[in-house]
């Protein structure tokens, strides 16, 4: 034993210096997280405010602008982007829904993570897939690299869950209704049941007021939207088995983080000799700043919980001993309705003319040129809008003609593109907050998939035409707010630094992968490995 010691002996400490001086040792666990609508803006107005979790990020690796650079600024693209380091035009999901009129059944929408081929599919009640997903995401990659590595992805929407670990993640989990649920005939981990035992128990108990924490005494006070809903002083109370209340709560982030936690110590996650992903979506941001907006009590009170559920999160991570590197980013921006924009200054915003939403347009023109209707169709007033395939060249024309006339001397629409346009462009490139209207509608446009149009709104027109309760705001524009996100890092020992130019979401997954000398090469991907190394010293460089 002694002489086998003392053979070996040398060589460890020849590897160890190397090793010490070409790159510091790998993290054995990737944490990825994806905290739905968290803008650039949101994470400016409360950063000073921060005390858990978003503080400790705060203090790592910051990238203040962050751009999802696609026109496209919805959940399905905006996820895909995170992990993937392609933009929609590259990865295939270029919105949340799309439209394939060769489907044999009469919704002819498909849902991203859809299997629309799977009997009895619809976009409302269907069967998850990543069918759709064109390129592999990280933990594929890590997958392909290292068989042994774990891929676990827990989060509060199904979309989120699935595109952030993609096919053939070890556990892929997303909260439905009142637990959380993965792809059919996916055995059910004991980990899993034992959270959702416990999530039941906590929504068959009533919820007193969230205190208002005192930072959010500014933001507490009533808006009337259009309609007469008001808004503004919400703090989450909510009646015992109110399932619905429970999902658009904090609750919902943390029991996302419950469930991640709950697996991480059950599949030991980060303390094997490789590193393991973790990905996780919190979802309960986005849902808060549809039902209510983003300047209410309500979003105060939620990022304030999610700080505090981060620091909890983070504190278990630290206790279980793992060298644990995290990545924390948005799938989109957001903007606050426009009713209380218009109180505070922004006199301009306003909501959608209901007359310029497909179905209404297509009754307009479709009367007009006499002809059976549909002759549009899409899934809002924004992005893509296809012509109707039962139209024959001449009427395809016609209707083409008059839609762009109508979109082009409409008050709210910046601009419209045509599909033979936007496939003529090249994939853009350069700074991604300096890029036109065209170049952005490029980035998520599929030449199968996309609409033969891609309309889009002007600043502060809110593609919703009526509030409804839980959905009053929304994101989805080309506009910076929809797009900026911030993307922060950070791992123990890791040195701090702000970096406030733009960067893209798609560069992500190359930065990770070279914190882990994983190697994906440049063609396959729009982004590019980010430095993550402070001063002198290059992160993204080949060992
Ligand atoms: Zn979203």
């Amino acid at each position: 034993m002694f002489k086998l010691l003392s053979r070996v002996a040398p060589v460890l400490i020849l590897l160890s210096c190397v090793q010490a001086v070409a790159a510091p040792p790998r993290p054995t666990l990737i944490v990825a997280i994806s905290v739905d609508q968290f803008s650039g803006d949101l994470f400016n107005e409360y950063r000073a405010t921060f005390s858990g979790g978003l503080e400790r990020l705060s203090e790592g690796v910051v990238f203040t602008r962050g751009y999802q650079s696609h026109a496209a600024t919805e959940t399905c693209p905006g996820h895909a982007t995170l992990l993937t380091g392609a933009r929609p035009a590259r990865n295939g999901i270029i919105a949340n829904h799309w439209l394939d009129q060769g489907l044999a059944r009469d919704d002819k929408l498909v849902y991203c993570v859809e299997d629309e081929q799977a009997g009895g599919s619809s976009s409302r009640k269907y069967q998850v897939s990543t069918r759709h997903l064109r390129v592999p995401t990280l933990g594929m990659r890590m997958k392909a690299a290292t068989p042994a590595t774990r891929v676990v992805s827990v989060a509060g929407k199904d979309r989120a869950a699935v595109l952030l670990g993609g096919a053939g993640a070890d556990e892929t989990w997303w909260w439905a209704g009142t637990g959380f649920v993965s792809y059919p005939k996916a055995p059910m981990p004991a980990a899993v049941s034992a959270v959702n035992t416990a999530i039941g128990q906590q929504l068959g108990a009533a919820q007193a007021p969230l205190p208002l924490p005192a930072f959010c005494t500014a933001r507490d006070y009533a808006v009337t939207l259009r309609g007469g809903q008001q808004v503004g002083t919400g703090r989450f109370a909510r009646a015992a088995g109110d399932a619905k209340s429970y999902r658009v709560s904090p609750a919902l982030d943390a029991a996302s983080l419950q469930l991640a936690t709950a697996l991480l110590d059950a599949m030991a996650l980060g303390q094997g000799p490789h590193t393991d992903l973790l990905t996780i979506g919190l979802s309960a941001t986005d849902l808060i700043g549809h039902a209510y907006g983003t300047e209410g009590s309500e979003m105060c009170v939620q990022l304030a919980a999610l700080d505090a559920a981060l620091a909890a999160f983070f504190a278990h991570l630290d206790g279980r001993g793992i060298d644990y590197l995290v990545m924390l980013s948005a799938d989109h921006g957001g903007h606050d309705a426009p009713e209380r924009s218009a109180e505070n200054a922004i006199v301009d915003a306003a909501r959608v003319d209901p007359a310029l939403l497909p179905a209404a347009l297509s009754d307009t023109i479709a009367a007009r040129l006499k002809l059976p209707t549909p002759v549009l169709l899409g899934d809002g007033a924004n992005g893509d809008v296809y012509l109707a395939r039962t139209l024959d060249a001449a009427q395809a024309r016609a209707v083409s003609a008059a839609a762009l006339s109508t979109w082009r001397q409409h008050p709210q629409v910046a601009a419209v593109f045509t599909r033979e346009q936007l496939l003529a462009l090249p994939s853009p490139g350069g700074p991604p907050d300096q890029w036109n209207l065209e170049q952005e509608a490029r980035a998520s446009f599929d030449a199968e998939r996309s609409g033969d149009f891609v309309v889009l709104l002007k600043p502060r027109v809110t593609p919703i035409a009526a509030a409804a309760p839980g959905y009053i705001a929304t994101h989805g524009s080309p506009w910076d707010y929809d797009r900026r996100v911030p993307i922060l890092f950070w791992r123990n020992h890791l040195a701090g630094f702000e970096q406030p130019n733009a960067v893209e979401t798609v560069d992500i997954a190359p930065t990770l992968a070279a914190q882990i000398g994983l190697k994906i090469p440049a063609a396959e991907i729009d982004g590019r490995c980010l430095d993550l190394t402070r001063g002198e010293g290059d992160a993204c460089a080949s060992p």
